[in-house]
């Protein structure tokens, strides 16, 4: 299988904190292996995040590249196929199965918006894939697309050399520190949790 990378266009650092921190999280939690920001600069976003991914293990990686067409083009330089996600594209169960094919073959490259896509990114792309033909939110389009491409395998990943680990309960919370191997108790792990 190729590599994923995930490309957020038009980040705006005030509008758009949140649902990118999102879209990054979303990323690495199910199975891409970097993800690419472009739009405004914003390294106190990746500085954040970076110190998040240390805590919870695995090798992931956060940049900025000012310029998104460029990005694109070497990418596809390099071999690289470019799948858009977008309302206006073909609908994810018509095209999966070429889609799982390619990446079999390739690294690739998906691409979310914020605000407007530029007309180009719908003619560089090489698939436009909608996740429906309805308008949502790129998190959920990142998150499903992620999952069919990989057919539910990135819900059992391991994550390299984590710092705190959950260890998963039917009821309650209990989390471990590798270091030390301590349990924490559930209120400490409130504190983890906010600390974020
Ligand atoms: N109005 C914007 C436009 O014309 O491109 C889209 C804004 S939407 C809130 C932000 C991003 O969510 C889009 O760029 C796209 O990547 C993703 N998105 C939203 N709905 C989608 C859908 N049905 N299928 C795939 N991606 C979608």
């Amino acid at each position: 299988m190729g590599k994923i990378i995930v490309l957020r266009l038009g980040h705006r650092i005030v509008r758009d904190k949140r649902v990118t921190t999102h879209v990054i999280l979303t990323a690495r939690a199910l199975g891409a292996n970097e993800t690419i920001i472009s739009g405004e600069r914003d390294d106190n976003l990746i500085m954040k995040l970076e110190k998040f991914i240390e805590k919870w293990g695995g090798e992931f990686k956060i940049s900025f590249k000012e310029d998104w067409k460029k990005t694109i083009e070497e990418w596809r330089s390099k071999g690289g196929k470019i799948i858009h996600l977008t309302m206006y594209g073909i609908n994810l169960p018509e095209i999966i199965d070429e889609l799982r094919r390619v990446w079999s073959q390739n690294d690739i490259m998906v691409i979310v918006g914020s605000q407007k896509v530029p007309r180009e990114v719908y003619e560089l792309a090489d698939y436009n894939i909608a996740i429906t033909n309805q308008p949502h939110s790129e998190v959920a389009a990142l998150a499903i697309f992620l999952d069919w491409l990989q057919q539910g395998r990135e819900l059992t990943r391991e994550f390299h050399k984590p710092r705190l680990k959950i260890i998963p309960q039917k009821h309650g919370k209990k989390v471990i520190k590798i270091e030390s191997e301590i349990d924490i108790n559930p209120r400490e792990t409130e504190k983890q949790d906010r600390g974020r």
